[in-house]
């Protein structure tokens, strides 16, 4: 072997390089099928990933077998009420017997999940980040920076916002900045930071009239707070540091009484987000890209971890069909798309589609909010629009007539919206 070379090693049959939510079940669900997984990621675990860390409460129900392990590994609070507020101050409180949401921790979720799916079988190297991919008749190579060579089948991209793999794929030249948001958070322990109500979520839309939103989400032993701003706003329009935006957010929340404390810039961090709706293809010759790598976000919630975990499931499974046919190349993997289109298509188009009104006029949002108000059906229809449960289309025609009607109407100060 020449200086410089490292031998390729046949690895799996599968190799899936992000060891996140979408990476992790990815993983898990090949793994649990039989098929041997292997999973690259370039951190350590445990590790953070910037997130406010709050997941639809339905991630129950999509995902029972998880359930339980996750009640007892990881710190997870509930969220029966969401306080949602427009530029002018105007807001509204939704509350709900069935939590709308979950808080949790990215350090301990994720890797709870990444022990999960070693534990059904995956293997797993930690601190290898791949750099590139080469293809053959009978394969694909995943190379690591340090040289390293690993053979498969299909590789699996769920390497998040900058995704190599996708890249390498030829699935695009990663994302445009039209396409991203700069979302900042802090996860600070509630001795120095804390919400006013912990049984609360905040989100303030159009926070200050930007294209964007900010938000208080509070956790067992934290709380999580933070801007996110179309990149291209910021860069043409705000300027500064990101953690400016972060303090002023977190003052501005201090001064209306939503939190008490200060923000910790020791725990801040901002990252990308990748806002702009799915990869136009998310499938390539023995490639399959799930996650924040093909874009699988919430438009105006930013909410992508159940995303990535629905995804990263949808993909181990049409690898392990496309291995058990012997068809792994494109056509043996189309059937991914529908597969997603299917389950979150609509959810990630309608939330496109309400992303682009809102925060072109962020004085709507204000409008919104006191129809949503004034009307407690119509809260919890946006409520049930904004978790993924209901369809914006189907609805259309009563969700304008609950308007018109709701500025009559005199709004009550809070508002049951589901359940
Ligand atoms: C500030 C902020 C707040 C957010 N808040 C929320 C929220 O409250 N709720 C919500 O649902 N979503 C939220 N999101 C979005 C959410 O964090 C992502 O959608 C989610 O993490 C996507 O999961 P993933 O597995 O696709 O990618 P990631 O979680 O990013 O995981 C990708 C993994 O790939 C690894 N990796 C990357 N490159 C390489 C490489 N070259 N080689 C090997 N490994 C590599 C990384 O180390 C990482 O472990 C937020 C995002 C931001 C930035």
């Amino acid at each position: 072997m020449a200086r410089g070379e490292h031998a390729v090693r046949q690895a799996a049959d599968v190799i899936v390089v992000g060891g996140g939510p979408a990476g992790a079940m990815a993983a898990m669900t090949l793994a649990t099928r039989g098929v041997s997984t292997l999973l690259l990621d370039k951190k350590r675990f445990p590790r953070d990933k910037p997130c406010g860390g709050g997941i639809r409460y339905r991630v129950y129900r999509r995902f029972p077998e998880l359930a339980d392990y996750l009640r007892t590994t990881v710190a997870i609070h509930e969220i029966r009420k969401v306080r949602m507020e427009g530029p002018s101050g105007a807001s509204v409180l939704a509350e709900s017997d069935e939590p709308f949401y979950l808080t949790l921790r990215r350090t301990e979720f994720d890797a709870a999940l990444l022990a999960r799916a070693r534990a059904v079988g995956a293997e797993v190297l930690e601190a290898v980040r791949v750099s590139d991919l080469a293809f053959s008749r009978d394969g694909v190579t995943v190379r690591s920076v340090d040289g390293r060579a690993f053979t498969a089948s299909i590789a699996i991209a769920a390497d998040g916002v900058n995704s190599v793999v996708a890249r390498q794929a030829g699935l695009g030249d990663g994302f445009p900045e039209g396409a991203l948001a700069i979302d900042t958070m802090e996860e600070t322990d509630l001795a120095e930071l804390a919400p006013a109500d912990p049984e609360t979520m905040y989100v303030a839309y159009g926070y200050r009239g930007y294209p964007g939103y900010g938000y208080v989400f509070p956790k067992r032993h934290h709380v999580d707070a933070g801007v996110g701003f179309l990149l291209s706003f910021f860069k043409a329009k705000l300027g500064g540091a990101p953690y400016e935006h972060h303090a002023r957010f977190v003052e501005d929340a201090r001064r209306r009484g939503v939190v008490h404390g200060r923000s910790n810039p020791k725990n801040f961090k901002a990252y990308r987000l990748p806002l702009g709706g799915p990869l136009a293809r998310t499938y390539a010759d023995r490639v399959l890209v799930c996650g924040d790598a093909a874009g699988f976000v919430n438009g105006y919630t930013g909410e992508g971890i159940y995303h990535a975990m629905v995804t990263g499931q949808l993909a181990g499974q049409t690898a392990a069909d496309a291995l058990a046919r012997g068809q792994c190349g494109a056509a043996g993997l189309a059937s991914y798309e529908a597969r997603w289109r299917r389950e979150i298509g609509r959810e990630l188009a309608d939330s496109l589609r309400i992303q682009r009104r809102l925060f072109a006029r962020p004085a709507l949002v204000d409008t919104v909010i006191r129809a949503a108000a004034a009307d407690r059906r119509l809260c919890r229809l946006l409520a049930r629009v904004a978790l993924g449960e209901e369809d914006l289309r189907t609805r259309k025609l009563e969700l304008a007539l609950r308007f018109l009607l709701a500025r009559f109407r005199r709004a009550p100060s809070a508002v049951r919206a589901a359940g």
